[in-house]
């Protein structure tokens, strides 16, 4: 069902200098002629079969052997659904496909760490396709993989790339899942499939290599709140791709309403872009701190159930040069995080072309650093990988033009790991 071409570029809604800042995601998405099952809930599956004439009093069990292929054996052609009946699996093959986001380029770097620049649909059969990223990063006791929720992102926050494009648009559930089903199919991660080489986060047999989810790639999860949940919902299915909740963490700029309902309705684990302690600054970093303010965030973050010293929620500190990186800033940063149940990671400024920030010098982000452990917001064992992600930086300060943009991505989903 192709709906006639739209233009939706209003200029009405394009920011304007100086004031508050919130795009209007300008592009939709026009669902293709054949949609995909990657990425339906039960419901969505029982109402699929429905149109393929499954009578009601099958439709469940039908559901469960569709799911059962699509979560747990990552089936990619309907003929290998072998429980299902070949009617059904034509009747199927008809009017669905099992597509996932196509895969328009893979990096793999010797430590494991892979990349996937993936190609979605644009809105206008003229305009150049979207592309998004997906990153896995296999560790010893676990492989994290770190989702995109936009295509690009309404907020503008000053030092991220992706709040300088323009154009955004929604992801689907579906593409939020199939970035989950592309991983998979990389890296052999489904039931029954072959292990890709070199990975051995958690060995054959015993669970997946994909066993954490970050919600930190492109765009403000919680202003794709809807699209969100829904996918990781699925992604938390016990009887599918079956990653616990504890196991996602979601990373939102603060978009304050939306805390709460992230714990009530997805229940997953929540991290904070903080990245500064007052709010004159953080106005200028976090445009959206304007609407939302330290305080208000801080209440929501408070107000989080289920916290506890085993369930934190991790606040994000990106390390900007001569901005919000002096001693003092790391002192008031634990004086406003008293009595949330915290961690805290530091991220290293990660560079792009013609931004007016530089990433804090080594020397810095350590001494903020012992500033934060000696508060006891670091445990010994997560010290060394911190220092790790430090000593990168360091690194970077003489190469930082060099780091590919698969090594930044890396770099900002290992100091979400923990
Ligand atoms: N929109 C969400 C999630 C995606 S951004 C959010 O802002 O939380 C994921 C993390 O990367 C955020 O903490 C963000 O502040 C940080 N980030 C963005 N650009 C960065 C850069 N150039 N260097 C280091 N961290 C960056
Ligand atoms: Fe959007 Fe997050 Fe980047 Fe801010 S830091 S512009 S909220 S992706």
């Amino acid at each position: 069902m192709t709906e006639p071409l739209q233009t939706t570029s209003d200029s009405s809604t394009m920011p304007t200098a100086g004031s508050f800042v919130e795009k209007t995601p300008l592009e939709r998405y026009l669902p293709p002629a054949k949609p995909s099952l990657v990425g339906l809930s039960r419901a969505q599956l029982a109402e699929a079969l429905a149109t393929v004439g499954v009578p009601t009093a099958q439709r469940k069990m039908r559901v469960q052997q569709i799911w059962h292929w699509l979560y747990v054996r990552g089936a990619r052609d309907f003929d290998a659904m072998t429980s299902v009946s070949k009617e059904l699996r034509a009747a199927l093959a008809a009017h669905f496909t099992l597509e996932r986001p196509e895969v328009v380029a893979e990096q793999i770097s010797t430590d494991g760490t892979r990349k996937w620049l993936l190609r979605l649909p644009g809105e206008h059969a003229l305009e150049r396709p979207h592309e998004i990223e997906c990153v896995y990063i296999p560790e010893t006791d676990r492989g994290t993989l770190c989702l995109s929720s936009q295509v690009g992102c309404t907020l503008t926050c000053s030092f991220c790339h992706t709040g300088t494009q323009r154009l955004v648009r929604n992801l689907t559930p579906g593409e939020i899942v199939g970035q989950i089903a592309v991983a998979r199919d990389r890296l052999g991660d489904w039931l029954g499939g072959a292990r890709a080489s070199g990975n051995s986060a958690d060995g054959e047999g015993r669970g997946r290599l994909v066993s954490n989810i970050v919600m930190m790639g492109m765009g403000e999860p919680l202003y794709n709140f809807e699209a969100v949940r829904d996918a990781l919902l699925i992604a938390a299915d016990g009887e599918g791709i079956a990653i616990s909740k504890r196991r996602i963490t979601l990373s939102t700029s603060g978009v304050v309403p939306n805390i709460a309902r992230a714990a009530a309705e997805i229940g997953c684990m929540l991290a904070v872009s903080l990245h500064a302690v007052r709010d004159e600054l953080r106005n200028e970093l976090v445009p959206l701190n304007r609407k939302y303010p330290i305080e208000q965030l801080l209440d929501a973050c408070r107000n989080y159930p289920g916290l506890s010293n085993a369930r934190r929620i991790t606040f994000e500190y990106v390390m900007l040069k001569d901005v919000n990186d002096s001693l003092a800033d790391a002192n008031a940063l634990i004086k406003l995080l008293a009595g949330i149940p915290a961690k805290i990671n530091l991220i290293p400024f990660n560079p792009w072309p013609g931004t007016r920030y530089e990433c804090s010098d080594w020397e810095r982000i350590e001494k903020f650093s012992e500033i934060i452990f000696n508060a006891g917001y670091a445990s010994p064992v997560r010290t060394p990988r911190g220092r790790d992600i430090l000593a990168a930086c360091g690194q970077l300060k003489s190469a930082s033009e060099k780091l590919s943009a698969r090594e930044r991505l890396a770099l900002r989903a290992m100091a979400m790991t923990d």
